[in-house]
């Protein structure tokens, strides 16, 4: 996870967008009569995300403003999706808010989509609100689905409320075996709430295993490579390596999968001098 900027759009910027030219009829009778109840909603989850409450049984304004489910529907896909709806540069500067298009959940995929942090089926007041509007890639989108915190400590981490980029809160190790695992979870010196948070994310958008197959890979890819470093050049230079890559690969994040694994691979005796002396008998 790393943190983005909040959107610089308003909310109330945005609905008076979705409203420009749309019909008249009972539809955009029903969104005028929400908007202040939206524009309230958009408010409190503002306030709740400020002091990481959002996962909190949450203001009941969210849940109303008299939209039926398909405005809600038609307010997100047939008018903010719409590259013929003024709304959509909204849409636009959203997923582009994202550096390179990397996913803020995962750090590691490419933005596909904006993701509804609180999902919209449950809370169609924010249903086009900036804050709840995060770019993200597939598969943390598809994996978190419908996810709706049950209290402030299982919501996932929010990129535009939560900046922990600064606070080491990952860690990898690795089990033996062939190949060897990688296994990522939250360090235990993490306290309280962000380590129960930081463990919700971990496991509700799945990357205890979407990491830990990014590492078998990477492990694959150099293992050839380190396995003749360690033979011409000893395990001080393996080692010195690996801890190198920890920082290329990592990037300036502290946070990444790439940098864990590193890291662990640098410190693990078994891997460094056992794991390698042994690939070419294991080849
Ligand atoms: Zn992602």
């Amino acid at each position: 996870m790393f943190n983005l900027q909040r959107p610089g759009m308003g909310h109330e910027e945005v609905i008076r967008d979705i409203l420009y030219r749309m019909r008249l009829g009972p539809r955009r009778v029903r969104i005028e009569a929400a908007t202040p109840h939206m524009l309230d909603a958009g408010r409190a989850y503002a306030v709740a995300g400020a002091g990481e409450r959002l996962g909190d049984a949450l203001p009941r304004e969210f849940a109303a403003g008299g939209l039926a489910s398909d405005d809600v529907k038609y307010q997100y896909e047939d008018r903010l999706l719409s590259k013929s709806c003024r709304a959509r540069r909204h849409y636009d500067a959203l997923m582009e808010s994202a550096p390179n298009r990397r996913c803020p959940y995962c750090g590691t995929g490419t933005v596909y989509t904006l993701d509804h942090y609180l999902p919209k089926s449950v809370f169609p007041t924010v249903s086009v609100c900036p804050d709840n509007l995060v770019p993200s890639c597939r598969d943390c989108n598809s994996e978190k689905g419908e996810y709706r915190p049950t209290g402030a400590s299982t919501a996932i981490l929010h990129p535009y409320f939560d900046d922990v980029d600064d606070l080491p809160w990952l860690s990898a190790r690795i089990s033996r075996g062939t190949p060897p695992v990688v296994i990522y979870r939250v360090r235990g010196d993490v306290l309280n709430e962000l380590r129960l948070r930081a463990e919700a994310h971990l496991h509700v958008l799945d990357l205890v295993n979407r990491y830990s197959w990014l590492a078998a890979q990477a492990i694959a890819d150099d293992t050839a490579r380190l396995a003749a470093m360690l033979q011409e050049q000893g395990v001080d230079a393996v080692r010195a390596h690996l801890r190198e890559q920890a920082e290329v690969r990592g990037g300036s994040r502290l946070n990444s999968w790439a940098r864990m694994l590193y890291q662990a691979l640098a410190v693990d005796d078994w891997f460094c001098e056992n794991y390698l002396a042994d690939v070419d008998a294991l080849m």
